[in-house]
């Protein structure tokens, strides 16, 4: 079979025969979540908020910049992966506890709520009060969690594994289209390289990933620049660079605290700094004719 693509370690019929749902054979798909945002459209949207859900205060102080920036998709996640089992005494983790807080952000404002599943028994609790599931890198090839999630009708943010190969994360979407839920986000969020590690960041942000996803599967693509670099500093460039380089939405973590965060205090920017990076994410937008929303 001749392979249209040299060097890839795909063909397209390779793709279009063990994908057929989430391949670029199919019509490009736009995912409207309750008719107030879309993804994969002219419009850019920025999910923001801090790494976990700590408290009201500070989750409200995030909400308040949200709107004056008219962002609408918050972080909440309540349920966190932590890379070590051992806990710094500043964590807690907040769990069940953290849906009162968000039930007073619903309360008090327009946002839409993204927060992370990590096993299905918690599907419905969170049912009430998540807009968009995410599914983190380390589940990222969990099919029977993405298969149970994707019932629910709900849309997906599905995180690449920094391990994974593009065709095991169009292949790991797959799974949920099969369930006829087609509302799946896919997200670049660093991968690992022998490069990586202490001597310069975490991970490495695979740009060229957002091209080579739009070029083979019809689901949007957007970045996380801040789980890929770790060092706030440079989660400005990269969130510039990842638009600039057709991604379909950005998460970005902020916190009104950031080296005091309880997870992750070295990856979130300001919200100062966050309000100064819409400013100019809306303006490498205009260039591309989109809009951040
Ligand atoms: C997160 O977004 O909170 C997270 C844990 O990210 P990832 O799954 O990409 O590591
Ligand atoms: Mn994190």
């Amino acid at each position: 079979m001749e392979n249209k693509f040299p060097g890839k370690d795909i063909t397209d019929e390779d793709l279009k025969t063990k994908f057929p749902l989430a391949s670029s054979s199919n019509k490009k798909k736009i995912i409207n979540i309750k008719d107030e945002v879309t993804f994969g459209s002219d419009n850019i949207p920025i999910i923001a908020g801090p790494n976990t859900v700590e408290n009201k205060d500070m989750m409200f102080k995030c909400c308040e910049i949200l709107e004056k920036k008219k962002i609408k998709l918050l972080r909440a996640g309540l349920y966190k992966p932590l890379t070590f089992p051992y806990r710094s005494d500043k964590y807690y983790e907040l769990g069940d506890k953290g849906i009162k807080i968000i039930e007073e952000i619903k309360k008090n404002f327009d946002v839409l709520i993204v927060s992370e599943i990590m096993e299905s028994e918690k599907i419905s609790i969170m049912m009430d009060f998540v807009d968009i599931f995410q599914i983190g890198a380390r589940n990222m090839q969990n099919y029977p969690l993405i298969t149970k999630v994707a019932k629910t009708k709900k849309p997906i943010l599905l995180k690449r594994h920094f391990g994974a190969s593009i065709r095991d994360l169009i292949g790991a979407a797959e799974y949920a289209l099969v369930e006829k839920n087609e509302k799946v986000i896919l997200c670049e969020r660093g991968i690992t390289t022998p490069h990586t590690h202490k001597a310069t960041s975490r991970f490495l942000l695979d740009i060229q990933a957002i091209p080579a996803i739009k070029d083979n599967s019809c689901l949007p693509i957007i970045s996380d620049p801040s789980h890929a670099c770790f060092w706030h500093e440079w989660v400005r460039p990269l969130a510039l660079a990842s638009i600039a380089a057709g991604a379909e939405g950005l998460m970005i973590e902020t916190h009104p605290n950031p080296r005091e965060a309880a997870v992750d205090p070295l990856q979130a920017i300001s919200l100062k700094e966050f309000s100064d990076l819409v400013d100019k994410l809306r303006e490498i937008a205009k260039v591309i004719n989109k809009k951040i929303v």
